[in-house]
């Protein structure tokens, strides 16, 4: 996109903004500023843009026609799930019209056959999980966000969350799409099928495309027998390279725990400020968070017996055990919770999400805390420590703005500098979106980012489709 093209997109003016309202119905179109606030943003801290219209649509037909509409007036069109992301997908940086799936919220049908559901984009992803565990069926993904996020925005962002060491992530789940292309024309992909390798696959493309080469409209998952048996333990550790050894260990030691979350001590005493729950051992310098699933009592507890001997060999405190569903809700309460609290510790704050082969956690974490020494700034680590995926949380506190300012993009270099050598990538599941396209060359090299931008002006020729994402 240079400035050019973006100089030349039209305004939404009145008539644009009563052709919308003939689509989506009066209710559904947002036009004041008061009306419009809520999508500004999404979690991104400090990043704003304003919409110039905001319509919410309830069907893939009126997508079509207000893509239409789009293309003819030279608009731009931003979607947006539920506005939980995490690097600007959803913000409208270019303005035009944000394209809210927020009512498209049905669960349509779950497959007790097939082992399968099939939801609109703007089921919050929570949702899914309630609705087949009521069938005993289980969706695995599970991001941290899944009470406020959307399931078209786990798909658009190719999500994971804590359970992906053992289950893998949302593109491991999808069999099938409804999607809208820029063009108006309505796509379906897949289906209720376990296997399909007909053509190219056009599911996996439209996976962690961010929204920027179509609107996903219906979403066919594959479901799995809920696990009868979960054990969740939570290890206190007074050397944090220890615990950063133990997670690599575990891995090593062919355990492939549910999920293996790692939380430095900091980001657990802003959640016990923020939540008023105390978690046990908040002195220690770092804490793992490990759940282990199954359908054999017996086998769950082998597991959970050498992991635990593991844990205590790299110099645990304790392995406390978490069987029943209270204890173990609070225990990820405290985890979930971790980007809101450090967020209130200090609401300036930049946030990295690298990932690194599992083997690699220990000198990853080891490095961080060595950009923050040479820095003199706080960086909080924790995150999907199981499958490499670490989020960097750098906090302002007390920093003047001019020299905050400077260190952001200087520390988020060296932060990928070390992902990179150590054979990572620069975001795991937040995405690239609108903060971290300029450093996209870091990580891809020209050919490729060449390839996709071919592959996206062949859906979106005209570029009206979430511009300023992705691309440098
Ligand atoms: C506290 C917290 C914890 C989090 N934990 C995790 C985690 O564990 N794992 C993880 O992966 N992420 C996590 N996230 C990030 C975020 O929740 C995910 O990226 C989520 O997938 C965003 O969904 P959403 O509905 O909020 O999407 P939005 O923010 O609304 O949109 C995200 C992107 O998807 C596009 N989009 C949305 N709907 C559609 C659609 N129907 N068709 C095409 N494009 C669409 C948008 O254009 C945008 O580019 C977390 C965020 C927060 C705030």
């Amino acid at each position: 996109m240079n400035d050019k093209q973006q100089l030349a997109y039209k305004r939404v003016n009145a008539d644009i903004i009563e052709e919308l309202r003939r689509i989506v119905g009066e209710n559904n179109v947002l036009a004041t500023d008061e009306d419009m606030e809520p999508y500004t943003h999404d979690e991104v801290v400090g990043l704003r843009a304003d919409p110039e219209v905001v319509v919410r649509v309830t069907s893939a037909q009126q997508v079509a026609e207000i893509f239409k509409l789009a293309q003819r007036e030279h608009i731009p069109v931003t979607p947006r799930g539920a506005g939980y992301g995490l690097s600007g997908g959803a913000v409208p940086v270019i303005g035009g019209i944000v394209l809210s799936t927020e009512k498209m919220n049905r669960i349509l049908e779950i497959d007790k056959e097939n082992l399968m559901v099939t939801v609109e984009p703007g089921v919050i992803t929570g949702d899914i999980h309630r609705a087949v565990e009521a069938e005993g069926l289980f969706y695995p993904p599970d991001p941290a966000s899944l009470d406020s996020c959307s399931i078209g925005g786990n798909i658009a962002e190719g999500a994971g969350g804590p359970r992906a060491v053992k289950y893998g992530v949302t593109k491991h789940y999808v069999c099938g799409l409804e999607a809208v292309l820029p063009s108006g024309d309505i796509i379906r992909c897949g289906g209720k099928l376990v296997k399909n390798v007909t053509g190219y696959d056009l599911i996996q493309l439209l996976i962690g495309s961010e929204g920027t080469l179509a609107v996903v409209t219906k979403i066919i998952l594959r479901l799995l027998p809920l696990p009868k048996v979960q054990v969740d333990l939570l290890v206190p550790f007074d050397d944090f390279q220890a615990a950063a050894d133990t997670v690599s260990d575990i891995i090593a030691h062919r355990i492939l725990p549910t999920a293996l979350e790692f939380m430095e001590q900091d980001s657990i005493l802003a959640a016990e400020r923020l939540t008023g729950n105390k978690v046990p051992y908040d002195d220690a310098a770092a804490h793992l968070l490990i759940q282990l699933d199954g359908n054999r009592q017996e086998a769950v507890d082998a597991d959970y017996e050498i992991v635990g001997d593991l844990c205590l060999k790299h110099g645990a405190r304790d392995v406390l055990v978490a069987k029943d569903r209270p204890t173990r809700d609070r225990l990820w309460d405290a985890r979930r919770k971790i980007i809101e609290a450090l967020k209130h510790e200090s609401p300036i704050n930049h946030m990295e999400d690298v990932v690194v082969p599992r083997a690699e956690i220990p000198p990853l974490l080891r490095g961080m805390k060595d950009i923050a020494r040479r820095h003199e700034v706080r960086i909080v680590c924790f995150g999907h420590a199981g499958d490499g995926n670490v989020h960097v949380n750098v906090l302002k506190d007390n920093i003047p703005q001019d020299r905050w300012e400077a260190l952001v993009p200087a520390v988020t270099v060296e932060i990928y500098r070390l992902a990179i050598s150590l054979g990572g990538m620069i975001t795991g599941e937040h995405g690239v979106g609108a903060t971290r396209r300029r450093y996209l060359p870091m990580a891809l090299d020209e050919t490729q980012i060449e390839l996709m931008r071919r592959i996206r002006a062949v859906f979106d020729p005209n570029h009206i489709l979430n511009p300023g994402k992705i691309f440098p």
